[in-house]
């Protein structure tokens, strides 16, 4: 079937949001294509490129952020400890691992959720619709009907946060010089400060050091080089493309950019049917594979007229990357569907109940041209099962031959209800899976590429982390769960067991 942003409609839609007003779903359907794009194809095609060496094993990945983001935290202040913590761990990492560490925020447009029960009791007796997230409906029990405006303002609230960050990031937020701006003035162990400190000044020593020999314009962006941790990092947003109403009012044909384009020749018009060659070296599909591959358009004239042809593709430009979760992601689904499509970068969650015949068709259907850092698969078993499964599914990708970049998630399948009630789960836990996970690939003979976790700098109203997660340097018990329990989705670790598991894994590397 010819793909289409919209030939997902056409498919059984798993975790579907029912609106009562079709007239009003439609006109915020077309105000949103009206709208600019929050991302653009450079820099979609720039992680692209980031995440080929991550596959390669020349960097590591770091996903992480909130579970669900709402409006209401959209301030300064959660924004800028978001990016404190997700700026620090990566540095940590950076520092024991020696490898470039990729940044994807879960921040940005992270405002649906999948739930397993269309609706819930509350405590009062009703039964009312689930919360679906802020984007669908509001957590206040008299607001859960689905309103179709809150994609306007799920949009809106987007931009703002990225605008935002990309303000943080360009004007020294990221430098070595200010570590003390990632709100690490809160964290009150003075253990984990200490150890922060010697990286932070180790790592601004050796930058200093390979200026004064002039040899700082080797050291890459990502490891604090010319336009790195000093100055501009890159940094990049995601988020679950669930409500494909929303993915597809912002997916976009754009020209790809420059560096991508076939090198104008003479008067034939370039698209031949023989692989091309970018400027930069970047091998491009032929043109039998374009229209094979729906993610890459056919060549269209170019809009300066002449002979000059295009290459377009089809961008989700409201994130840079995008995944499918682990509830939305049947073969014959909808979901499945929008994503083959896309050219960004994607994501796909596979937990316990994911056969490993099924992964290599889901994989040949998502990557069908094998393109390096296109599909990240992103792990989440729990930590009693994963050595159920991962091995499974390892074998039967390296089987298909199929490239893909793997990452674990160890936080979707440790989740556990505290005797006083409250949805949480243990530092512990999390660390067991991720140290199965990375004994598994190597006795696999396969890497672990990255990580895939739920944290948060954001602070409570009195300035202090919040209690969601058990366990932790700073043993954090049931009973201070409620202390400041701050997250109507899932828990998430506070900015202390952060660090705490980005040393864990920093010293791992050390090694
Ligand atoms: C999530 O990442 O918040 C999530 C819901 O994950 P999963 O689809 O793996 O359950
Ligand atoms: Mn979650």
């Amino acid at each position: 079937m010819a793909w289409s942003p919209s030939s997902w409609k056409t498919k059984p839609v798993a975790q579907a949001v029912e609106y009562s007003d079709e007239a009003s779903l439609e006109k915020v359907r077309i105000r949103l294509k009206t709208l600019p794009p929050i991302v653009t194809p450079g820099e979609i095609e720039r992680l692209r490129s980031h995440l080929a060496q991550v596959q390669s094993g020349q960097a590591f990945l770091l996903h992480a952020g909130d579970c669900a983001e709402s409006f209401n935290a959209c301030t300064q202040e959660n924004i800028s400890n978001k990016i404190g913590l997700i700026l620090s761990f990566s540095l940590i990492l950076i520092w024991g691992a020696r490898v470039p560490v990729v940044r994807i925020g879960r921040i940005a447009g992270q405002f649906a959720k999948p739930r397993s029960s269309k609706t819930e009791r509350l405590p009062d007796g009703r039964e009312v619709l689930s919360f679906r997230g802020d984007n669908v409906n509001g957590l206040d029990p008299d607001e859960r009907t689905p309103n179709p405006d809150r994609m306007l303002s799920a949009y809106f609230h987007s931009a703002t946060t990225l605008n935002y960050i990309r303000g943080l990031l360009t004007s020294g937020f990221a430098s070595l010089n200010h570590p003390r701006d990632w709100s690490l003035s809160h964290v009150r162990s003075p253990a984990l400060k200490e150890e922060f400190e010697r990286i932070t000044e180790g790592l601004a020593d050796a930058l200093e050091f390979s200026r004064t020999i002039g040899a700082s314009e080797s050291i890459p962006f990502e490891m604090g080089g010319p336009k790195g941790v000093i100055g501009e990092v890159d940094f990049y947003t995601s988020h679950e493309g669930l409500m494909l109403d929303y993915e597809e009012a912002l997916t976009r044909c754009l020209a790809l950019p420059p560096a991508l384009q076939p090198l104008p020749t003479s008067t034939t018009p370039i698209i031949t049917g023989t692989p091309m060659r970018s400027r930069d070296g970047v091998s491009l599909p032929s043109s039998r594979s374009s229209s094979r591959r729906p993610g890459l358009g056919d060549a269209t004239s170019s809009p300066r007229g002449g002979i000059r042809e295009e290459l377009t593709g089809h961008y989700n430009t409201s994130a840079h990357f995008l995944w499918i979760g682990d509830r939305t992601r049947q073969i014959e689904g909808a979901h499945v569907e929008y994503f083959r499509g896309i050219r960004n970068p994607i994501g796909v969650k596979v937990g316990p109940s994911m056969d490993p015949e099924e992964l290599v068709r889901l994989i040949e259907i998502l990557n069908p041209d094998r393109e390096p850092g296109r599909l990240t698969l992103i792990t989440r078993y729990g930590a009693n099962k994963i050595e159920q499964h991962l091995p499974k599914h390892i074998a039967a990708v390296q089987g298909s031959g199929m490239p893909v970049i793997w990452v674990c998630d160890p936080m979707h399948g440790n989740t556990l209800t505290s005797t006083t009630g409250l949805k949480t789960r243990n530092f512990n836990t999390i660390v067991s899976e991720v140290a199965s996970c990375l004994r598994i690939h190597v006795e696999c003979g396969s890497v672990l590429n990255g990580v895939s976790l739920e944290f948060t700098g954001e602070l409570s109203e009195d300035g202090f982390s919040v209690t969601e997660c058990l366990g932790g340097s700073m043993q954090l018990s049931e009973e201070e769960l409620e202390l400041r329990y701050q997250s109507f989705c899932d828990p998430r670790l506070n900015f202390e067991q952060s660090l705490d598991l980005a040393f864990l894994l920093s010293n791992h590397y050390k090694k």
